[in-house]
């Protein structure tokens, strides 16, 4: 892993774990014999950790030099697969063949929302374990009425319930961020989403397009006043002080 600090990839987010008893308890949120994709492998500080534990292991990378690695790998363990190219691009697809227990990775700082906006839609019978930025994982397991909540809160609340596994100083990783880093663990709470996934993203996205302003306001022209009262929601509220199911009445609000 020291060789790889030289030639880490700023544009892939290459940071890579040290810390042994971080890459232990990441690996412990996976139950043993479940199947599991891991997002950007690289040299494969959780790789080793979940494939002692995984019954079956995905890794979606897109640095040549490492999915060359896994690739030659795969050929030795049965259990073992590789898809090399863009997790951007793969995820759904990978997702919906594999039918994954549990998607776990630390993950490329800058994909981080887009990347999760994706992660959240998908409904896992596990769970997920996934390093970010500190800040962005406060956004992410941020609560109602937080400065820091916004779309991903909400949207990672459709299928799972969020909470924070541990922090990390910069010299956890090499090459060290400049940042500390976050791991959450999402779980599935099994309820029912009251609204499809699409439909809140697309909302999400409206109501928070600009922050200071009512919800109201963010979705003037299309929801009046009147509408939102009579779901509950008073229009003079900031979309940060609205819970995951008052996003859910207003998606419904809107498809009828
Ligand atoms: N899992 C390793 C660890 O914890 O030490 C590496 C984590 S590093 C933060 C992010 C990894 O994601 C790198 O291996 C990088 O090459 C890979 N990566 C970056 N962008 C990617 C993308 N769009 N699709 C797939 N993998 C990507």
């Amino acid at each position: 892993m020291q060789a790889y600090d030289q030639t880490a990839k700023k544009a892939l987010g290459q940071h890579f774990l040290r810390d042994r008893q971080a890459i232990r308890r990441i690996a412990a949120a996976v139950p043993e014999g479940v199947s599991v994709i891991e997002i950007g492998p690289g040299p494969g500080a959780i790789t080793e950790a979940l494939l002692a534990r995984a019954g079956r292991l995905t890794l979606i990378e897109m640095d040549d030099r490492f999915a060359a690695h896994w690739q030659r790998r795969a050929e030795e363990d049965a259990r073992l697969s590789v898809i090399h190219g863009d997790v951007m691009r793969e995820l759904e697809t990978a997702a919906a063949n594999i039918r994954p227990d549990w998607i776990a990775g630390n993950l490329p700082y800058n994909l981080s929302g887009p990347l999760t906006a994706k992660l959240a839609g998908l409904d896992l019978p596990g769970g997920m374990v996934l390093m970010y930025q500190r800040e962005v994982a406060e956004r992410i397991a941020a609560a109602p009425g937080s400065k820091v909540y916004g779309g991903l809160s909400v949207l990672v609340r459709h299928h799972y319930e969020v909470r924070r596994l541990l922090t990390l100083p910069p010299g956890a990783f090499v090459p060290p961020p400049r940042v500390h880093s976050a791991v959450i663990l999402l779980t599935p709470h099994r309820r029912v989403p009251p609204c499809a996934y699409a439909d809140l993203q697309q909302i999400v996205r409206k109501g928070f397009a600009h922050r200071r302003k009512t919800i109201a306001n963010n979705f003037r022209g299309v929801l009046t006043a009147g509408r939102f009262e009579a779901i509950g929601i008073d229009p003079g509220m900031r979309p940060e002080q609205l819970d995951y199911a008052a996003w859910t009445r207003i998606a419904a609000e809107l498809s009828r």
